[in-house]
């Protein structure tokens, strides 16, 4: 179907005829309905085509022209790509030139002498109308820069190939060219078009070879359906290559997911999308360049889709659970019980207790950790507020939660930490609030700002894991940050004075103690590595060698016993 709107168009035809005539007559025949361009001959029928390349809707063309006639216009013509696309209507006297010009790139003929007027203007009409229909169905299976298909014509294909053949195994790749935007802003567009078009005359070496298909299903993204036992991952690790060398020095990377799952398991366009996940997935967790998407893959896949399905339910029924691991205060000569960091943990009535590892990171992936982090301050609140009804200021307690860089947008976020402490009647002191080191860096600006404002209304910061990211200490002696938490990676490795660690922590110590704040370190496991943080000067300690974070019951009873 040719839309509406192109049916108004006037279309732009070629007319090439060394005769003045003939060129008045069919300017008389088609001019009321088609605007015309004429040449007189050979050459000059190649400089107009190349200047209205992407106007022209068909070239008239008489074959016998002094100097360069038709057919060497038809050559020059079929040997480049975009002008080979422009159908050729041959004007010829005779009948036996007509097979060698379908033979060189003529879709169509009007015989000469011309006949009747009516007969001449709807062979051009239907002819026109004919090869833009062709066209047009070409660009709905085609992608017009590589020639591959598109991804719907794809899947089509795809689906009919497995109708035919139930018997053939299939395997999905998924293959992306790596860094494609930051490739086009350096390099240009018509640059990772040539890579492009050279990628997929790979491909459909390949698809052909191993009796599949492939498509560009995005900019950036190609899709192979191939045989199986026709294709190795050693073809695909070749590809890789190929487009490595494509480019020399341009450090060209084509990365790649591949799908083993079975057909009876899910549709083929849900296997391409566990390609794409999986080829997604390179950049992560994987060094080599091609990953799978396995049934392991796809349980992890599927259990990270329940948790973020179950979150609701979760925090509406109090599954989540938030645990306490005790901080010690070791200034003195015995370490004094002085606060707690609520950690959190998901009682899931099918998969039993989750650790935050599971879920945390997942749900900072997509937005959900707001509402995680708001339960646990608000169950932190609720617990601060019971223990000082329970202990009241014989036990000065306060608790740390953790505030997850996502959580500096959250929109409100000063009030309703507001709201908490105004609900449960305890003072913003007593709650610390703890935030990564790579928080300041993503957002130094925004960071500053919320965190002064969280500071002016009494809340403490805490900047934890200090030392795994990249502070500068120019960052450091500007942030309002009222505790530096040491990242645990440095106690883990301490076990002696004469250590690079060592030196670090007191290096790090050192710089604490000149902006005037305490230090803590976490992860303490062992009595030496006590020892060694007392003799730098550490304030605080958490770790297991005290206790590991228990359930808040638990931690009541390491009050009740530091009192006695
Ligand atoms: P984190 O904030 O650095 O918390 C410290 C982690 O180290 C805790 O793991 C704790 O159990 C563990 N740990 C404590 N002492 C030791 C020790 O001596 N040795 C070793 N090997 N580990 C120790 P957990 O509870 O599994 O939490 C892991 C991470 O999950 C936390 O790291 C934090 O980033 C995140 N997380 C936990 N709860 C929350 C939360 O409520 N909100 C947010 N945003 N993140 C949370
Ligand atoms: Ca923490
Ligand atoms: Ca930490």
């Amino acid at each position: 179907m040719i839309p509406e709107e192109r049916l108004h168009l006037r279309r732009l035809l070629l007319v090439v005829d060394d005769q003045k005539i003939n060129q008045d007559l069919l300017g008389t025949i088609l001019g009321n309905e088609f605007d015309l361009i004429y040449a007189d001959g050979g050459r000059e029928a190649i400089d107009q085509v190349m200047l209205h390349k992407d106007m022209l809707s068909a070239v008239l063309l008489d074959l016998v022209m002094p100097e360069m006639d038709g057919f060497a216009v038809m050559d020059v013509m079929k040997a480049d790509e975009e002008l080979a696309r422009i159908p050729i209507l041959v004007l010829t006297a005779e009948k036996t030139a007509e097979l060698e010009a379908l033979g060189r790139g003529a879709s169509g003929f009007i015989p000469k002498p011309f006949e009747s007027h009516e007969i001449i203007l709807a062979r051009v009409r239907s002819f026109v109308e004919l090869a833009e229909g062709r066209r047009l169905i070409h660009a709905a299976e085609c992608d017009p820069r590589t020639g591959l298909y598109t991804k719907e014509f794809f899947f089509s294909y795809a689906e009919q190939i497995e109708r035919f053949h139930p018997d053939w195994r299939m395997t999905e790749f998924a293959l992306r060219i790596s860094r494609y935007r930051l490739l086009r802003e350096l390099y240009g567009q018509e640059f990772l078009d040539s890579v492009s078009r050279a990628l997929a005359q790979h491909l459909m070496e390949n698809a052909k070879a191993a009796q599949g298909i492939c498509a560009r299903a995005s900019e950036d993204t190609y899709y192979l359906f191939l045989r199986r036992g026709c294709v190795g991952l050693e073809q695909i690790r070749r590809l890789q290559q190929e487009l490595n060398t494509l480019r020399e020095h341009m450090d060209l990377r084509l990365d790649a997911g591949m799908c083993d799952i079975e057909r009876s398991e899910m549709d083929v366009r849900r296997r391409f999308s566990c390609a794409e996940a999986a080829c997604a997935m390179v950049h992560q967790d994987h060094n080599g360049e091609l990953v799978v998407y396995d049934s392991v893959m796809h349980e992890k896949q599927l259990y990270r889709q329940r948790l973020i399905n179950d979150l609701p339910r979760a925090v509406a029924e109090h599954e989540l659970k938030v645990y306490y691991q005790p901080k010690y205060d070791i200034t003195k000569d015995t370490p004094v019980l002085s606060g707690a960091e609520a950690l959190v943990r998901w009682q899931h009535p099918e998969f039993g207790m989750i650790p935050p590892g599971d879920f945390i990171p997942l749900f900072e992936q997509n937005g959900l950790i707001g509402r995680v982090d708001l339960y646990v301050w608000e169950e932190s609140a609720r617990q601060l507020q019971k223990w000082r009804e329970q202990f009241g200021t014989r036990f000065p307690i306060t608790v740390s939660v953790n505030v997850s860089s996502m959580d500096i947008h959250m929109p409100g976020l000063e009030e309703k930490l507001n709201r908490l402490v105004d609900t449960y009647g305890i003072r913003p002191e007593e709650l610390h609030l703890e935030l990564t080191e790579s928080a300041y860096m993503e957002d130094a600006r925004l960071m500053q700002e919320v965190t002064d404002h969280l500071r002016s209304m009494g809340f403490r910061i805490e900047m934890d894991d200090f030392g795994a990211g990249y502070s500068s200490l120019n960052m450091l002696s500007t942030l309002p940050v009222d505790v530096l938490k040491m990242d645990m990676m440095f106690v883990r490795r301490l076990s002696r004075e004469d250590s690079r660690e060592y030196r670090f922590i007191e290096i790090v110590h050192d710089i604490a103690r000149m902006l005037d704040i305490p230090m803590i370190a976490e992860g303490v496991e062992d009595a030496v590595q006590l020892e060694l943080l007392k003799k730098i000067g550490c304030e605080y300690i958490q770790g297991y060698y005290f206790s590991p974070p228990v359930p808040a019951e638990a931690f009541e009873e390491m009050m009740k016993g530091a009192l006695r």
